[in-house]
């Protein structure tokens, strides 16, 4: 029999007193879905993250879901119709999960020069050439991603260092951490040079001035606004490009879930299209921004949007960052005298907008770099009174004062922290805090060990969108040279089945999706990943050697696709 609309079945199904129409209908009434042909995945190494059966041998899937796992023969019993996929002794591990990222950043990253891995001010120009071959004429050359940190000269950039090679062109370039911009004089002209010059510092940011008080071009945390409201936005169809490059990667390094930190209304109008056209191949849990997404989805309790978009969280930011010294301190930054960093909102602000979260019922997940920022939120949470099982969040954790790691157990906050930080950071973070804080820095382990939860994230594209970067450096604190030897500080190492958590059961726990994600087990979606090595067992270094054969999302491959 076609399948008829949708719209008839729910109409007619209501119509049960007409015995034979009602015989028609339960054929019809069968959703098309459940009436599939199941599909036996057989002859694999498969990490379950089940605690009943942590590796099986096949998984047997149908309408998109996992129906059975265990040995072949037994699932082939069970439904001798399936067909049958020969997994050839491969890996599979459940669909990733990103527990903090940007893909709406990811996307508009797509649109403009990459940065990362630049190595001078030279590479960044020849860069910012290439991508301003395809603009129009005054169109703003935008990039993202540089790191002073990587350069022969670790000062800052000035307008300087660009205006000869572009002295017209606006070029408007953002750090590596998104905490600094730096915008050539042409950008500063357009944004109007005499305004920024005369403005004082505004709260939560700083106007980088040379010796005589000219701005340098350099714009930390809340002054980037000076110039970022001249930029003009890009258009919706460049937006949808952007973001069909993003899924494209994420799909291509095995992620199906991602946990967006901070999303806006046309961010997630867009998600529904592109939901709506079935073509959204991830599952995004979205945290609101406080503002206008925060109030109409609070105000709503709009919650999900079929299975691909869960709206029920709320993004706040307590600082900067430690790499662009924004990263608000208990005491002075070792390596900078006087310098405490940056609240970018207010603890009175803050309170109020953890208090209207709650009163909603959203889970509050909160920024939090610095030690006086995990300290405020800890506070403000403990303050307003939070349960455990409402499952507030750290995001980011990552200098915590060491009298303050318990209470993350305490208060049942998880820790939603990015292990491609610390091996990032490692070669420089020591020099900003010293030698005590360092302890509590990225300190993964003792979260655990205090009894917290983790989730595991990227924060890209920040850092870069691979997963198992971040489960290589999660367990073996190393860089991608195996440096430093033994990894660093690695008493804070994870196991590999933690860090697998992290990114899998445990990051689906931190999005109230534990029953329906991060696990392969009966009920659960059919999202996982076929592996070409086994990240469970390959000797350190010979982990990145393993990468993604196929990704799976809802019983449909996602990657490759032709
Ligand atoms: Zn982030």
């Amino acid at each position: 029999m076609p399948p008829l609309p949708v719209i008839l079945f729910q109409s007619r199904c209501h119509m049960r007193q007409v015995s034979v129409l009602l015989f028609v209908l339960i054929c019809a009434c069968q959703p098309a879905e459940e009436s599939s042909t199941p599909t036996l995945f057989e002859n694999g190494v498969i990490y379950t993250m089940s605690e009943h059966a942590p590796v099986v041998e096949a998984l047997l899937v149908d309408a998109g879901r996992i129906i059975a796992t265990g040995d072949a023969q037994t699932l082939l019993d069970s439904a001798p119709e399936a067909e049958r996929v020969d997994l050839q002794g491969q890996v599979v591990i459940p669909g990733l999960i990103d527990a903090h990222a940007h893909v709406r950043n990811l996307a508009t990253m797509r649109l403009a020069a990459d940065l990362t891995g630049t190595q001078s001010i030279e590479e960044i120009i020849q860069r910012l050439r290439a991508l301003e071959a395809n603009l129009t004429y005054g169109a703003w050359l935008l990039g993202r991603g540089w790191d002073q940190n990587d350069w022969a000269n670790t000062d800052f950039p000035s307008r300087h260092d660009i205006d000869a090679a572009f002295p017209d062109r606006p070029v408007w370039l953002e750090r590596i951490d998104g905490h600094a911009m730096w915008a050539n004089s042409a950008a500063l002209r357009l944004a109007g040079e005499e305004t920024i010059q005369n403005s004082a510092d505004p709260a939560g940011g700083l106007i980088v001035r040379d010796a005589a008080g000219e701005p340098t071009g350099l714009f930390i945390d809340n002054a980037e606004q000076l110039v970022s409201g001249a930029v003009p936005p890009y258009s919706e169809a460049d937006l949808e490009r952007g973001l069909e490059a993003a899924l494209m990667e994420m799909a291509r390094f095995g992620i199906t879930g991602v946990h967006e930190a901070g999303a806006d209304m046309a961010f997630l109008e867009r998600v529904k299209r592109f939901i709506d056209e079935d073509r959204f191949t991830i599952r995004l849990y979205a945290m609101t921004e406080p503002g206008p997404s925060f109030d109409a989805y609070c105000n709503n309790h709009l919650i999900d949007y079929g299975d691909r978009l869960t709206v029920r969280s709320v993004k706040m930011y307590l600082d900067g960052a430690l790499g662009s010294r924004g990263a608000a301190l208990l005491e002075d930054y070792s390596d900078d005298p006087g310098n405490r960093g940056l609240l970018r909102t207010s603890p009175e602000d803050y309170r109020v907008l953890v208090r209207q979260a709650l009163d909603c019922g959203y889970q509050v997940n909160s920024h939090a770099i610095g030690d006086a920022g995990n300290r405020l939120l800890l506070d403000t949470y403990e303050a307003a009174g939070i349960e455990p099982d409402q499952r507030h969040r750290n995001e980011h954790a990552q200098i915590v004062a060491l009298e303050d790691i318990e209470r993350h157990a305490k208060l049942g906050v998880i820790a939603s922290m990015q292990p491609t930080h610390a091996t990032s950071d490692m070669y420089w973070a020591e020099d900003r805090v010293g030698p005590g804080r360092i302890q509590g820095a990225y300190a993964w382990r003792s979260i655990l060990e205090s009894g917290g939860r983790l989730a595991l994230g990227s924060d890209f594209p920040v850092e870069q969108v691979d997963p198992l970067l971040g489960f290589y450096a999660a367990v073996t604190r190393q860089d991608a040279a195996s440096w430093p030897e033994g990894g660093w500080y690695p008493d804070q190492a994870l196991t590999r089945e933690e860090a697998l958590r992290g990114f899998t059961v445990d990051a689906a726990y931190a999005g109230f999706q534990e029953e329906s994600l991060g696990s392969l087990e009966p009920g659960k979606w059919a999202d996982f990943v076929i592996l070409s090595g086994d990240i469970m067992t390959a000797p350190g270094p010979d982990m990145l050697d393993v990468s993604v054969v196929e990704t799976w999302l809802g019983g449909e491959q996602v990657y490759p696709v032709d």
